[in-house]
């Protein structure tokens, strides 16, 4: 019988070892099986013990699994990675692992509206308390440090795209024993690698750029072997969130082509941006290659999805009707174009900290995807003529 597979053997790089990958395939198998078996009792009581690492059940280890994990982790510069089933599950146990009833957490204003609505709906039914402050301003992030449990950051934010200087929060988090959280699934490992400044934990959800297909809802979170461990230890087993062995791998073959796709990102979103800026209709865009503020020092490029308010002359849903090649749809980091007016999930507001903090009903989020940036310009162009009161 072959020698089951340990945790030792599975490879840096993202990679496969040969052990693994027993035929050296060019893509290497997906392990689409639920339980590993021994060879004999003192196998299993050993990994019990403690003394071996043998794979057991993949709920919590699959080598296709561990394949994805470790190329993250490496990608961010983490000594360690756990996957999830969405970015949401990574979110919630990272978040479940670090805290406990009548602690405090940190976050800023226009977090994604998911984890907002974890830490509002549901985290406040176990006592745990949230300040939302404006991420832009680091001193009154620094103020509120003090006796929280946990800083979430997420630069930049969801709709608003608001930066904040994350060497310096996390800096400071550091001082006040507290520790740093940071959704990094806008600007990818590509663009920010929050661990070199010092951030503790970074979460993604992967079934944006990492993926980037828009053919899989996943997520991770990466960071100390310490940290990582914690979460292991104290929630991600038993909530159970667990990745499939198949989406794994379909993560894996998006990684491939990640820079080049994040190139692409980039010089679309960025000649959208300018030409959106210049057009009379559009009032604001909100861009962070546009910002000046200090969180852009951690940025060395900008993924394609920003924001943008348009003039009065415009009706909105007229606006997003009249789009032909770009689609109305949530999510982002994929092919395919696409918009989310603010107007549609505002109506949500009551549970929502949107409205709270001035986003205003004529913002559209734009997600520039991969067809030629002057096609999706003409579209745009023609939509906003057409929307015109
Ligand atoms: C989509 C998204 C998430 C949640 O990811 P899911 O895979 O949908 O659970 C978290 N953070 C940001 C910034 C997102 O855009």
């Amino acid at each position: 019988m072959n020698k089951p597979l340990d945790h030792e053997a599975l490879p840096a790089q993202g990679g496969w070892s040969r052990e693994v990958n027993l035929l050296a395939a060019a893509v290497p198998p997906i392990f689409q099986t639920s339980l590993f078996t021994f060879d004999t009792y003192a196998d299993m009581a050993a990994v019990y013990a403690g003394r071996s690492h043998q794979l057991i059940y993949s709920r919590g280890d699959n080598p296709t699994v561990m394949a994805f994990e470790r190329a993250v982790a490496e990608l961010e510069g983490a000594e360690a990675g756990r996957a999830f089933s969405s970015g949401m599950g990574a979110i919630s146990a990272t978040v479940l692992a670090l805290v406990s009833a009548g602690d405090r957490i940190v976050t800023v204003r226009n977090v994604y509206s998911d984890a907002y609505r974890l830490f509002e709906l549901m985290l406040s039914r176990f006592g745990v308390v949230v300040d939302y402050v404006d991420g832009t301003d680091a001193e009154a992030v620094e103020a509120v440090l003090p006796g929280a449990k946990l800083l979430y950051l997420e630069s930049p934010t969801s709709l608003a795209f608001e930066l904040q200087d994350i060497a310096r929060l996390a800096r400071a988090a550091r001082t006040h024993g507290v520790v740093s959280v940071i959704d990094n699934s806008w600007a990818t490992p590509l663009f920010q690698r929050p661990i070199a400044h010092g951030v503790d934990l970074v979460v993604h959800a992967a079934s944006k750029y990492l993926g980037g297909h828009s053919d899989t809802v996943a997520g991770v979170v990466v960071g100390s072997a310490e940290l990582v461990g914690r979460i292991n230890a104290s929630s991600y087993a038993y909530l159970g969130a667990k990745l499939s062995p198949f989406e794994a791998w379909l993560l894996l073959r998006g990684l491939h082509t990640l820079p080049m796709r994040m190139a692409r990102h980039m010089s679309s979103g960025l000649a959208l941006a300018e030409r959106l800026r210049a057009h009379p209709d559009v009032e604001l865009v909100r861009h962070p290659a546009f910002s000046d503020h200090p969180g852009r020092a951690s940025l060395s490029g900008f993924a394609g999805v920003f924001s943008f308010e348009v003039g009065e002359a415009i009706d909105v849903p007229t606006f997003v009707d009249a789009l032909r090649l770009v689609r109305i749809g949530v999510s982002w980091g994929g092919p395919e174009s696409l918009v989310v007016p603010a107007l549609a999930p505002l109506q949500l507001a009551k549970a929502n900290c949107f409205a709270r903090f001035g986003i205003s009903p004529r913002l559209i989020r734009l997600s520039a995807g991969m067809e030629d940036e002057t096609l999706i310009w003409a579209d745009i162009e023609q939509a906003l003529h057409g929307a015109r009161r």
